[in-house]
């Protein structure tokens, strides 16, 4: 059931991507074909808003002309060297990446789950290394509702049943806490963690803001213990909750930061884990690479939307606009099946009491407004941070109808 009409065109390529695709994912009956800033374009030329910004990795808005030509230019010179040699633009993209976070090493990968992996590996030689933690026995604490990707390591240590059913053996190593308790999280600390991995706030999860002063209490909690506090921000970090990284929220900088998603804009797959000399030191030649890792194609993209997002100011536009949108949310909607508004920048949320997210997805993209469900319960607002503030407000007139079931 789609509210849309379903044109032929748009029918026959979602047949084709059905008959030859494996069924890993359930889209909404939306073929895109083009996008430009906040707006997306279908097959039949209806336009949308985007307000999923493919989970945050567009934050810059489709094809910002800057990072495109960027991209454009450096194909035509030098895509793939391989880490075998060096390139000359890799140097300048982990300097821009290092002052940005104020972090001394940057690791360049291509996906934010090889990136969680790369940082799960740090952590864990630093223990051994560092720490003198037992051979092949190290801990490291994870919350309940996390998402940090879908390798095999990673859906080990998630608690939605989805993610997980017939993939294990779960890795091992990895002890579930309730987010949003440091109390809880300090008392499943052993001599045996290395690490702690969160994000500062769940995204996946449905955006869950854990309580005032949680990380703050981490942070303290991992300093006390000495245990390598690692922050997932692929989807929270450079701008999407009004602040560079959310962790500024409340002055608790983890010791490993790993980011992807916006750091290329959405043109280019580029990810990567920061952290200073004492962790990052643990990796020596042989331990660890990637192929496609720091090339030149995604070092350009990377430094031109890292530039899009100082010099267009979207770090605070997020914070301005967040605020204008959580508040029309909170003030316009009234339905008794809405459980909570929340959201922090432009990360924001709509929770249900029913599993009805799906059916308000559909109707959204009716009234020309793309979201997605997550969890049954929740949906997501996430415009680019580039939308200009006429356009949210559009945006939230045609959507705030469907949100409230009216
Ligand atoms: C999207 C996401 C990932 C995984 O990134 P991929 O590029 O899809 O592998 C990891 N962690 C968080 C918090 C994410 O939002």
């Amino acid at each position: 059931m789609t509210a849309t009409t379903t044109s032929p065109r748009t029918a026959e390529l979602i047949a084709q991507a059905e008959r030859w695709g494996a069924h890993n994912y359930h889209p909404l009956d939306v073929v895109l074909a083009r996008g430009e800033g906040a707006f997306v374009w279908d097959v039949d030329g209806r336009r949308y808003v985007d307000m999923l910004s493919a989970y945050s990795a567009v934050s810059q808005g489709h094809c910002h002309p800057r990072i495109v030509a960027a991209l454009v230019a450096q194909a035509g010179r030098l895509s793939l060297s391989s880490r075998a040699f060096h390139n000359d633009r890799m140097g300048e993209m982990l300097e821009r990446i290092a002052a940005l976070t104020g972090f001394a090493r940057v690791l360049p990968m291509n996906t934010g789950a090889e990136a969680v992996e790369t940082a799960i590996k740090a952590m864990r030689r630093w223990g051994y290394d560092a720490k003198h933690v037992e051979d092949d026995r190290a801990e490291i604490i994870v919350a309940a509702g996390n998402f940090h990707g879908r390798t095999t390591t990673i859906i080990g240590f998630s608690d939605e049943p989805s993610y997980r059913r017939g993939f294990g053996p779960p890795t091992p190593g990895f002890v579930l806490v309730p987010f949003g308790d440091a109390a809880a999280l300090a008392a499943a600390i052993t001599p045996r963690t290395v690490g702690v991995l969160l994000e500062p706030i769940q995204g996946e999860g449905g955006v869950i803001i854990p309580p005032d002063g949680y990380l703050r209490a981490v942070r303290e909690v991992c300093t006390r213990e000495r245990v390598l506090l690692c922050l997932d921000e692929i989807q929270t970090g450079l701008g999407r909750t009004g602040a560079m990284f959310a962790w500024q929220h409340e002055g608790a900088r983890p010791d490993l930061i790993v980011l992807g998603k916006a750091l290329s804009g959405g043109l280019y797959p580029v990810s990567c884990v920061c952290a200073d000399d004492e962790v990052m030191a643990v990796f020596t030649p042989g331990s660890h690479g990637s192929t496609y890792g720091g090339n030149p194609l995604g070092a350009a993209a990377c430094v031109a939307a890292l530039d899009v997002l100082v010099d267009e100011g979207l770090v605070e536009r997020s914070a301005e606009l967040g605020a204008h949108a959580l508040s029309r949310l909170r003030a316009e909607l009234h339905s008794p099946e809405i459980a909570e508004v929340r959201g922090r920048g432009l990360m924001m949320a709509v929770d249900y009491r029913g599993c009805i997210a799906g059916e308000v997805a559909r109707g959204l993209a009716a009234a020309g407004v793309l979201a997605k469900e997550t969890r049954g319960k929740t949906i997501r607002l996430m415009p680019p941070l580039v939308i200009s503030r006429q356009d949210l407000d559009t945006a939230l007139d045609a959507a705030m109808p469907v949100l409230d079931r009216r």
